[in-house]
Order: structure tokens, then sequence, then C-alpha cells
């Protein structure tokens, strides 16, 4: 179905949008309230790359986090790689932390500190996509930017019935978003939206009964809110196995830092046998001893495809290694290391295992 074409019916979306938002707006702790003085650049670009792929739940304790330790652009410019990555532990999607601090190195050394204020120059920083230089620009700025997010596609989708299944679709939606965002306050409008989507219009049981937009909404008229947007059909993802290390001595574990390219480059780990690379999980252990395999202990989804992890324990009591890059962490003290997700389960298992 084609997006209907009535400036009223955007007039009206965006009127009840806008009045909703005033009342209901969520607090975030990156937010300022509706109408009010547009909030430090710094923290809108920080919220939005954190916000990517990831929750609002998960992200405002980071958000509080890295504020507190580098309140400003330049103090996060002058970071350690090292402390960013273990900061960003938890959080997923490893590469958004190393462009963050290279896009704050570019803010701090190329542009005296301040972020550009518009859309198109706010694309051309490391690690900023269209989504994220939209929303900046409008949320940060003023500037009128046409934001789409996850939450946005949905809700737009289903306000105009867009039945063109993703990703052909996002064009359409992003011509309808473009129709109903004013030409005012395109941050707040932006904000409503999202909340809206997260909040009211969400994927399952969306709650039209309390919706700003119900009469105007054209799959609630349908009686098929569910059915939008129409997704792809699914692919399976290919599942690889890899195999994490396990040397213990003395309440110490030995960990090993990443490679600095490539997945969760420049990160703490457990020694492994190079899966990201697309191993098969039976490469050589880093030392020569005995060990024990414990079969698929960890299962993990990336976005291109699954991982099951086997953990291998080393027997011996002589610990052989004298390699560079080898770090010894006490155990009681692993939860500072700043081991990915992913790590960090497989140390739980065995932690669980040994009790
Ligand atoms: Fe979403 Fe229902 Fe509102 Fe339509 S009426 S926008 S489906 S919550």
């Amino acid at each position: 179905m084609a997006v209907d074409s009535f400036p009223a019916k955007a007039r009206k979306i965006s009127a009840n949008i806008g009045a909703h938002y005033v009342d209901k707006a969520r607090k975030l702790p990156w937010r300022s309230p509706p109408g009010s003085n547009l909030p430090d650049p710094y923290h809108v670009w920080l919220s939005e790359v954190m916000l990517q792929q990831t929750t609002v739940g998960a992200v405002k304790s980071y958000f509080e986090k890295f504020t507190r330790r580098w309140p400003t652009v330049q103090e996060l410019a002058r970071a350690d790689e090292a402390d960013v990555m273990a900061a960003w532990a938890g959080l997923g999607y490893y590469a958004r932390a190393r462009n963050l601090r290279k896009c704050a190195v570019h803010v701090t050394d190329i542009l005296d500190g301040r972020f550009p204020q518009k859309e198109s120059e706010l694309l051309q920083l490391p690690g900023v996509g269209a989504y994220t230089a939209a929303a900046i620009a409008a949320i940060a700025f003023g500037e009128r930017a046409v934001v789409v997010d996850a939450n946005i596609e949905r809700l737009v989708s289903r306000l105009f019935a867009i039945d063109t299944p993703l990703p052909r679709g996002k064009a359409e939606i992003r011509a309808a978003m473009d129709r109903i965002t004013p030409k005012h306050g395109a941050g707040d409008f932006a904000q409503a939206c999202m909340d809206i989507g997260a909040t009211i219009c969400t994927s399952k049981n969306p709650k039209c009964e309390i919706c700003p937009v119900q009469e105007q909404c054209a799959a609630h008229a349908l009686g098929n809110m569910e059915f939008f947007p129409v997704k792809p059909p699914k692919k399976t993802k290919p599942v690889r196995r890899a195999r994490f290390f396990w040397v213990e001595q003395q309440g110490r574990i030995l960990l090993a830092t990443r490679p600095p390219k490539g997945m969760l480059g420049g990160m703490r780990a457990l020694p492994d046998d190079g899966w990201a690379a697309g191993n098969d999980g039976h490469a050589k252990p880093p030392m020569a001893g005995k060990w024990q395999v414990h079969d698929n202990i960890v299962q993990h989804s990336f976005t291109h495809f699954s991982l099951e992890v086997d953990l291998a324990v080393y027997q011996d009591e002589k610990i052989a290694t004298n390699k560079d890059d080898n770090i010894w962490w006490a155990l009681d003290q692993i939860a500072e290391a700043g081991l990915p997700t992913l790590y960090a389960k497989a140390v739980r298992w065995k932690l669980k295992e040994k009790k």
C-alpha cells in the first residue's frame, strides 16, 4: 500500500505526537526536558553511539559511568584506549568503542573540541552513520533532520501501513517520516517518536488504546498492527566453533590482549584459538600440557553468525609460559578486567563449575 499523501493527516500526527511528548517524555540522563535548552552535543553523541543496537535500559548505567569518568569530549580523547575498551565491556559491538575514541580525538584535535552542527558534516565523523548524524543534528542543534531508528521505523510503517518488505521499505518509511517531521523542534519530535515506538507501539501487543495517533493509524484501522513493518524472510545464521583456554595458578588466570584489529580488537580476553578469523575451535593451545575439554559451554549470537564455545582447562601443575602479552589476573577481581560478554560468560561458567 502506498503512503497516503494527505498533508492534513501528517499535520495531525505531528501535532498529536508533539503534545504527547510534552506530558509523557521519558526522563533519560542524556536528555533535556521537552521545549527546554538543547542538550550537550557530547551527551547526545555519546548516548546515540551507545544506543545503536542496544536498549535504553542497558545504556543508562554506561552513559553515567562514561560521563562521570570523562565529562567532556576532550577528556575522552585523552583517555587510554584500553581503559575505554574496558569501560565499554558488556555493551557489545566493540567497533563502536574504538570509533568513539577516534571520533573524540578528531573532534578535539581537528575541530577544536566542537561538534559540527550540520547533518552532512556530522556524517564525516568516524563511526557516525546516517541515523546518528540526523539524530545529533536534530536533538543537539535543532536542525530539521529526518531521524529513523528501529522504533520509529515500526511506528511509521504502521501509521501509513507501509507493506514494502524491509530493507526496501526503508525509503518509503523515511519519506513518510520526512512528511510528519515539523520544521521546528525536530529533535523533540524524533525523541517523542522513539518513546512511542519503545513504550506504546511495541513489536508485540502494541498499546493502541493509549496511543496518541490511534485515530490516524492505518494499521490500526486495518486491525493488523503486528503485520508492520514487513520483515524479509529470516536467514539461518551459520554456526562457528571456538575454543577458549583456561590456565589457572594461585588464584589467578591467564589473560591475553586480543589483536588490535578485528572483532573485539584490543580487549582483554581468555587466550583462544583465533575463532574470529574463522577457525573451527581446534587450534593448538597456548602451551604444551594436559588439557581437559568441556564442550559447548557457552553459546553466543553475533550479527552474522552464532558461536559455540568449548573451554579447554590446563591440567598440569607446572606452567611454562613466558609470552610478553600474557597477563595474570586475580580471579577475585575478574569483574574489573573488562572482559567482553562472550568471555565473561565462559568465566562465569567455570567459576560456577568450581563450586
Ligand atoms: Fe502503533 Fe497502535 Fe499507535 Fe498504530 S495505533 S501507531 S499500531 S500503537
